[in-house]
């Protein structure tokens, strides 16, 4: 096993982190106060070639696969969680659907625009009735003449308010329960979608999270993602990956939150001396860089698999699992190191704590990460 970065790799990360230190994290607090990511930091990064990372040349991508996409999902989220939300609504999960499960001719349709960022993606999966039990969806297509009529709602669709495409899950089959799920790629420009209202939400606030509408919205036969009745196949694959560039996230987040920390608590004085030598704060230091070292190690190993095209989806649950409960872990402990200034929307790691929580729950809760891995091991009937 040899998961070590490709020197493309490490100046993606550089490219990535010089830009971030610039641009990006002086301004995550203004996208947080003000709700919005300016549209001039979504062109540079279409401009720096960030938008299709993982996927092949021949479909405009930068071919660095998965672990060039977590190298940057990993730098972005450092300097704004928001705007390495927005990326992931649109790479990570949007048009990996499409690449991992696309006709050659709908990957040469849609994945070089989505990669220059010519259009903008998102992926429809949840419902209000319908989130971890995702087979109960509610969202229905039916075959009409050489096209499809969708009727229903989404809810928590990130970039749903101005993605051009969005891969949509249908239930085309009720009595089949997941067998009668199919996905679709919907062009929301075509008559019958509208866009709801934006969830207001705890944290991630540039990102916009929304309702989307489908009433009799015609997609042609060629816009079917994957077979009819293979749609919850095609949503559980894309979100292996999903998962994966989740864990990322979270590396980035927790080694931002613990490099802010260690720089208030060498300056922060207590007691005559900073707070950094007190045995109490060291012990929560410390406890920070074991997880991040472990997030790490578990995120690249996967990555790396993928890469090779090992089967991942126990291994990407448990990165989801591990990487956002060590987070909360560390910015929990960020703030506490940050004392009563850790409360105050002065210090970032306020911002960091509430951008943070959301992990456990996006993408499959903690539970559900939980059930996959253990119905894994049940199946398997060992480790
Ligand atoms: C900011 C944000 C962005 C999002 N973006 C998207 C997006 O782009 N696309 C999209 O499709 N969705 C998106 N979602 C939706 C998200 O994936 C769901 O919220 C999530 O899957 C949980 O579903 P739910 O909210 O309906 O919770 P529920 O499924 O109602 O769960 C409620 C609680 O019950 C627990 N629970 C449920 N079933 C079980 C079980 N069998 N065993 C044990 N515990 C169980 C859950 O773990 C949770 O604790 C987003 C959500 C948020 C908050």
């Amino acid at each position: 096993m040899d998961f070590t970065f490709r020197d493309e790799h490490e100046m993606l990360r550089q490219t990535v982190k010089e830009f971030v230190d610039a641009e990006l994290r002086p301004i995550a607090a203004r996208i947080d106060r003000e709700h919005r990511i300016p549209r001039e930091i979504l062109f540079k990064l279409r401009d720096m070639g960030c938008l299709g990372i993982p996927f092949p040349e021949e479909y405009g991508g930068a071919g660095l696969g998965e672990t060039g996409l977590c190298v940057f999902m990993e730098e972005i989220t450092r300097g704004c969680f928001s705007t390495a939300v927005v990326c992931g609504g649109h790479t990570s999960i949007g048009a990996t659907a499409i690449y991992l499960a696309g006709s050659d001719e709908q990957k040469r349709r849609y994945l070089p625009d989505l990669c220059e960022g010519k259009k903008w993606a998102a992926y429809a999966l949840t419902e209000p009735q319908s989130g971890s039990d995702a087979g109960n969806m509610q969202v229905t297509a039916v075959r009409d003449g050489d096209a499809w009529l969708l009727n229903g709602s989404k809810i928590w669709i990130t970039n749903g308010d101005f993605a051009d495409v969005i891969v949509t899950f249908c239930a085309t089959d009720r009595s089949q329960g997941t067998r009668g799920i199919t996905a679709f790629i919907v062009d929301t420009a075509t008559p019958g979608f509208s866009v709801g209202k934006p969830e207001e939400k705890m944290g991630q606030c540039g990102s916009t999270t929304v309702e989307i509408h489908f009433a009799n919205v015609r997609v042609p036969e060629r816009n079917l993602l994957g077979k009819v009745g293979e749609g919850f196949k095609v949503a559980m694959m894309t979100l292996d990956r999903g998962r994966l560039t989740l864990g990322a996230n979270c590396l980035g987040a927790a080694k931002e939150a613990l490099d802010v920390s260690i720089r208030y608590a060498n300056e922060r004085i207590a007691f005559g001396k900073p707070i950094a030598e007190q045995p109490a704060i060291q012990q929560m230091l410390a406890d920070c860089a074991t997880e991040i070292f472990a997030m790490e190690s578990l995120l690249y190993r996967t990555a790396w698999m993928c890469d090779q095209g090992l089967p991942i989806s126990r291994e990407s649950a448990i990165v989801k699992l591990f990487c956002s409960e060590a987070l909360d872990r560390v910015v929990d402990r960020a703030v506490q190191i940050h004392g009563g200034y850790g409360y105050s929307k002065e210090y970032a790691v306020e911002r960091m704590y509430r951008d943070s929580r959301v992990n456990r729950l996006y993408e499959g809760t903690s539970e559900i990460q939980r059930l996959v891995i253990a119905r894994s091991l049940i199946k398997k009937g060992g480790y």
